[in-house]
């Protein structure tokens, strides 16, 4: 047999003869994410799986978290990714522009936000002073407002295409009781994520939200410790009842099930999705 000369052999194009779009996430572009409140939990989960599909990351937290922002940047590099931590309450305007600006001083142009950071608490709404309501907003909407908009302000700037992504939850589809602040600053979420949508279409950038269940981390041990004192039962007895009465996969999830789906909204086969809050979750909502 001859050798085939290397011009004949067929080479798997990644983009579509037709339109031109790119057909693959195996894209060798560079790509530069910023993820808030990746110290730990989901956040982290979603760094590094960025981390595995090529992104450098900046690691965002609040200044309490400064060990573990250093673990997990570590754990980054260690993945052979670039890597640089910012601490930053998002909550403040000015921090959140450092944040922004801080990234591309460092790892260059950005092209994702992962607007992750976020608080929980559990109270009845009758005991709910105006301190609890305004700090969960500050957080979970304004904050993901300041995200949005510093990184869109950004990728403007850059005149190039993006991502931008927040927390929402499966609370802003079916509240729980004594979430009410919570569940409100979540639904606002997916309101502020399609308003986004449709403003920065026209720039190329899309924005989505992710709705997790109950996932395995120290905001929903907050939680159901929570819920448990209210319904006088011990910790541990929530979960087993939800996992079982409310979960039709029968089990709660772990962070990497949330980072798989924000990896696919952050990747370019997701390049038509905008204005969506994705639900992850076992299978709540249809139970
Ligand atoms: P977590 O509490 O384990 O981690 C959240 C991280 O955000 C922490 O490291 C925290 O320090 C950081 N953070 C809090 N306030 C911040 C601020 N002002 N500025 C910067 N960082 C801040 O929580 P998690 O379970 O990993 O949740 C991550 C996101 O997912 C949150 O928005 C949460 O509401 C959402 N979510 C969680 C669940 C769940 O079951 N765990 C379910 C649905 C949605």
């Amino acid at each position: 047999l001859l050798p085939v000369p290397t011009i004949l052999r067929v080479i798997p194009s990644t983009y579509s003869p037709r339109t031109g779009r790119l057909l693959s996430t195996n894209t060798p572009e560079k790509r530069t994410a910023i993820v808030t409140g990746s110290a730990r939990g989901i956040g982290k989960a979603i760094a590094l799986r960025l981390a595995r599909d090529g992104y450098d990351i900046t690691v965002n937290d609040i200044s309490a978290q400064a060990a573990l922002v250093s673990e997990t940047i570590a754990e980054i590099k260690s993945l052979g990714r670039n890597a640089h931590g910012h601490i930053a309450d998002v909550s403040s305007e000015e921090a959140v522009a450092d944040l922004v600006n801080s990234s591309v001083s460092n790892l260059g142009p950005l092209t994702t936000m992962v607007a992750n950071a976020g608080i929980a608490q559990v109270k009845p709404l009758l005991d709910v002073t105006p301190a609890d309501f305004k700090r969960m907003f500050d957080v979970n909407v304004v904050g993901v407002h300041y995200c949005y908009r510093a990184a869109a302000k950004q990728l403007i700037a850059q005149g190039t295409p993006g991502k931008l992504i927040g927390a929402a939850s499966i609370v802003a589809f079916r509240p729980f009781a004594m979430l009410g602040p919570y569940s409100a600053s979540k639904w606002a979420v997916r309101g502020l994520s399609q308003v986004y949508a449709m403003e920065l279409a026209k720039n190329k950038i899309t924005v989505n939200a992710y709705a997790p269940g109950i996932v395995d981390t120290d905001m929903w041990e907050l939680i159901d410790d929570g819920l448990a004192q209210k319904a006088g039962r011990k910790r541990g007895d929530m979960i087993r009842k939800y996992s079982h009465d409310l979960i039709s996969l029968g089990r709660t999830s772990v962070p990497e099930d949330v980072a798989n789906l924000v990896g696919f909204l952050a990747s370019r086969d997701a390049d038509y999705i905008t204005g969506q809050t994705m639900i992850v979750d076992g299978g709540i909502i249809s139970t």
